[in-house]
């Protein structure tokens, strides 16, 4: 009793030393990695597939006595590829160490101090960013099956984000629809998040950026070049947007992109053919997992990323979150989604024992 009295006192104390930040500060839970090789992971969207034998022997190759040297801080190889790919201008590129760090910049360059709006389900490090950068919450509510309500998306006066695909949902707006958001009003920002892509059918967004001025394209190499070992993302926007990109960064870290991640992610861009063969996989393994779920009885929400949104019968989200745990199977729950958890999609065999674990769970 003594002991919490003077533990309380302390902490009172040292709390005057606390910015009020801080202490606003809600911090993003990352899904657990537990490195632990008897746990089948289909928690985070890791890509199933390696790097290609190419990215890893660049990164051998490049792992010598020049790390002892700062990287490029322009990575100039790197963005000059991704300008290419993208068909752009170099300056209308920005790269970042990871995406993650691309939204926080975006948001101290653009929302900080104003607001922002994105569907009430969605990445939920938005929201994070969001009181660190004491940025007023605009959430959009989303229709009773989690879709994304268009309707209101389409009223919302304030700038947006825009995971697309959706996370955790999985789901896909066209790039019509997204275009019909860009054009009623060009001096509001959108931001289209697109870490998941490569596993959709459908171009990106990365081709109306000369037409539209208000549009930043946030994307990673975390997940389709499966680098997220590696923390490499990107954006391609209007030279203006980069530019405010530029000034937070140079206000940052000079070089956040360490030299094995430039390497990495310069040589994943030229072995394209492999990533497309891998992702063209994903695929595939994703639809038939969800067909299989829907035949035990599961509702799966129609996914166009690397994950399935699933809803199983019987049992709330916590429940099957910690019997695909017991039965060895990480997959991601949270508590303010009751009804439905999140499965990244793993190899043939991961899924295999995946659907053997969804009906011993049924069966109790
Ligand atoms: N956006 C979305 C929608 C994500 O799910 C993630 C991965 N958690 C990220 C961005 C961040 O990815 P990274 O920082 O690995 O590039």
């Amino acid at each position: 009793m003594l002991m919490q009295w003077t533990y309380g006192l302390r902490r009172k104390k040292m709390s005057s030393m606390f910015s009020d930040v801080l202490k606003r500060l809600k911090p993003y839970t990352p899904g657990e990695q537990l490195n632990d090789k008897r746990y089948i992971k289909l928690n985070t969207n890791e890509n199933p597939y390696p790097p290609s034998d190419k990215v890893l022997e660049a990164i051998k190759d490049n792992t010598d006595a020049s790390l002892r040297l700062y990287p490029d801080p322009v990575c100039k190889e790197l963005v000059s590829a991704l300008a290419k790919k993208h068909s752009v201008s170099e300056d209308m590129v920005f790269v970042s160490n990871g995406s993650d760090e691309l939204l926080a910049f975006s948001f101290n360059a653009f929302f900080a101090e104003r607001e922002v709006a994105f569907p009430k389900i969605t990445y939920s490090f938005y929201p994070v960013y969001c009181k660190l950068y004491n940025v007023k919450e605009i959430s959009i509510e989303m229709k009773d099956d989690y879709t994304i309500d268009k309707q209101a998306m389409s009223e919302c006066k304030y700038p947006l984000i825009i995971a697309n695909p959706n996370a955790p949902t999985g789901e896909l707006l066209s790039d019509g629809y997204i275009c019909s958001l860009l054009e009623k009003d060009k001096d509001k920002l959108i931001l289209v998040d697109e870490a998941y892509m490569d596993f959709a059918d459908q171009k990106s967004m990365s081709e109306y950026v000369k037409r539209y001025k208000n549009l930043l394209v946030v994307r990673t190499f975390s997940k389709s070049y499966c680098l997220a070992g590696m923390r490499i993302g990107y954006a391609i926007g209007d030279i203006a947007l980069i530019n405010a990109l530029n000034t937070i960064k140079n206000c940052f870290n000079s070089y956040p992109l360490d030299r094995l991640a430039q390497i990495s992610a310069l040589t994943a861009i030229n072995d394209q053919e492999y990533y497309d063969y891998i992702n063209n996989k994903v695929k595939v393994t994703r639809d038939r997992t969800a067909l299989e779920l829907e035949a035990l009885g599961c509702v799966v929400l129609p996914s166009k990323s690397n994950f399935l949104f699933v809803k199983f019968p019987r049992f709330d989200s916590y429940t099957i979150y910690t019997k695909f745990k017991d039965f060895g199977i990480l997959i991601r729950q949270w508590n303010y989604i009751p009804d439905y958890v999140r499965i990244s999609v793993g190899t043939d065999s991961d899924m295999d024992t995946l659907i053997n674990g969804a009906k011993e769970i049924m069966r109790q």
